[in-house]
């Protein structure tokens, strides 16, 4: 393959996550991998929760945590708790854990607990009790096995995004990636409609083969300049709004996200070594961004502190395609689905992996281009739904917002409709979403943990009572089986203090 220069635009998260991607594949070949970022437009500067695909990321660079993690205040992620989503009785509390390969030993019985519940059986069917990385959330202890334990956790990260921005800027230009400040003001075009070069506004102009649009929101290559279409994904997804503020960490840092409905929306708080994240993500149609400030205060206690806020608008939905013409575009330039999965890198690295791949293997054709495209559609839709499904079996309706969420939300996709459907027709999610190709996005076990942990089944009343045979193992021996597992795990600040 010849050699090429690529020009990545905008230095966020996603731009120097591309560019330490397309670093580790490209330089060694003789590409020139450049990177201009603004010095009037700041980054997004939230963004604290990964899934555990941000681990992949650093192994493949040969990060260690020991590296990156003290330097960005970052914790370990266990899973996400999700607080007063429904109002069914037991289930105002439930966990999304991350897989753990303990899971095998329990895994089954939730499974066959859940189906049988939903198939009108009497059986103890909530998530939290099945999981072990739910118990070590529960008891605030790090995702990292003692070594003589032949089990092991899979984790994501909290971070502070701003200091991670930092960390990767520092990685990616030690690798070789070049890098210059420069506000592009105006985007150059062939004959036939590729982009040739950028110009920046103290005239400097920036030519490349290949662009990478990291520009965020504005979207100033692939949406403004090539006028890329845009699928907004509002009529699902209410929030477009966020007010952000930090609060003091205690003794005990927990290992897990927790995220609580709140009028108008959800709160997350998100624990670092030296803070928590908190954040208020709301719908702006139902609720100012002042009484969302207040709110937020209220929850936390901070009405009167003097504490810095940041109030952010998003937009929801994603681009029609992620690569048009000699333009990638990564980030929020691409499209943003809300945060309360903490999937918006884990989109970032899919985007650039799987690109970087598909170059690799050279012959670009208009046929590859829309095959990589249907593929991130793929994502970007799939995690939509999974996210989707958390306002749709949300049973609040104490706020016009919340009524709204359950009344209105009409453009469902089939395939949310069809998993609904045998979700609640009792047959085996496993066979559906291998059936349906979406594993990738999310597995069975999440959306089983998700419906039942929502209560999603039929009414006690309509319950058959559970006879001897259908109790196939003690809950009691479970517990005991997950607690003295947790035994061989650390407590989660005690681990970042000591082993980091
Ligand atoms: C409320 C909220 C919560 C979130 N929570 C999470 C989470 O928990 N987990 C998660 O994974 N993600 C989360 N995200 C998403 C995450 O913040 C972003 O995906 C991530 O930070 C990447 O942003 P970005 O690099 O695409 O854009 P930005 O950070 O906005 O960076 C844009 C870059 O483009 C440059 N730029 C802009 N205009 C120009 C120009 N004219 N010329 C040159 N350069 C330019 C800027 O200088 C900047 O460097 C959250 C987002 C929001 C809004």
């Amino acid at each position: 393959m010849t050699a090429k220069k690529i020009l990545i635009v905008g230095g966020g998260t996603a731009g120097w996550m591309t560019a330490l991607i397309m670093a580790r594949a490209w330089l060694k070949q003789g590409f020139e991998i450049r990177l201009i970022e603004s010095p009037e437009v700041g980054i997004i500067g939230v963004g604290e929760g990964s899934t555990p695909a941000l681990k992949q990321f650093f192994d493949k660079l040969g990060i260690a945590e020991s590296e990156w993690m003290p330097e960005c205040n970052a914790t370990y992620k266990s899973g996400i708790r999700f607080d007063h989503w429904s109002t069914k009785p037991n289930c105002e509390t439930y966990f999304h854990p991350f897989a753990s390969s303990l899971d095998p030993h329990t895994l089954p019985l939730f499974m066959r607990n859940a189906h049988a519940r939903v198939r009108g059986l009497d059986v103890y069917a909530h998530p939290d009790r099945f999981f072990l990385t739910a118990k070590l959330a529960e008891k605030n202890l790090a995702p990292k096995a003692h070594y003589n334990f032949p089990f092991e956790a899979l984790y994501g990260y909290h971070f502070d995004a701003v200091l991670l921005g930092q960390f990767l800027k520092k990685k990616a230009i030690a690798m070789g990636v070049g890098f210059s400040q420069g506000h592009v003001q105006d985007v150059l075009l062939d004959e036939v409609g590729d982009i040739t070069a950028v110009v920046t506004k103290d005239g400097e102009h920036l030519a490349a083969d290949f662009f990478v649009d990291c520009t965020g929101f504005r979207s100033l290559l692939l949406r403004d300049k090539l006028k890329t279409p845009f699928k907004s994904f509002r009529n699902n997804l209410f929030n477009d709004a966020a007010v952000a503020m930090p609060t003091e960490i205690g003794a005990e840092i927990p290992s897990c996200t927790i995220s609580t409905a709140l009028k108008n929306g959800w709160a997350w708080k998100i624990p670092l070594t030296n803070r928590y994240g908190n954040g208020y993500v709301y719908s702006s149609d139902f609720c100012s961004a002042d009484d969302a400030e207040f709110e937020l205060r209220e929850r936390l206690g901070l009405l009167d502190a003097d504490i810095p806020v940041r109030h952010l608008k998003m937009v929801v939905g994603q681009v029609t395609q992620h690569w048009n013409r000699n333009c990638l575009a990564v980030g929020l330039s691409q499209g943003f689905i809300e945060p309360l999965e903490a999937t918006a890198l884990f989109l970032v690295q899919q985007t650039a992996a799987i690109f970087t791949e598909l170059y690799e293997r050279g012959n670009f054709t208009a046929q590859e281009r829309d095959t990589f495209n249907a593929r991130i559609t793929g994502y970007f839709e799939g995690t939509r739904d999974y996210i989707v499904t958390h306002y749709k079996t949300s049973t609040r309706n104490d706020t016009e917002y919340w009524r709204a969420n359950i009344k209105d939300q009409t453009d469902v996709s089939d395939t949310m409709k069809i998993l609904y459907e045998a979700w609640m027709s009792g047959k085996d999610m496993q066979q559906e979403v291998t059936r349906l190709a979406i594993e990738n996005y999310y597995a069975a076990p999440s959306w089983v943990c998700l419906l039942a942990g929502m209560g999603i089944f039929p009414s006690e009343k309509r319950l058959r009572k559970a006879t001897e045979a259908d109790i196939t193992f003690s809950l009691g021996q479970l517990d005991d089986f997950l607690t003295r597992s947790a035994l061989n795990f650390d407590d989660h600040r005690q681990y970042l203090e000591q082993k980091l």
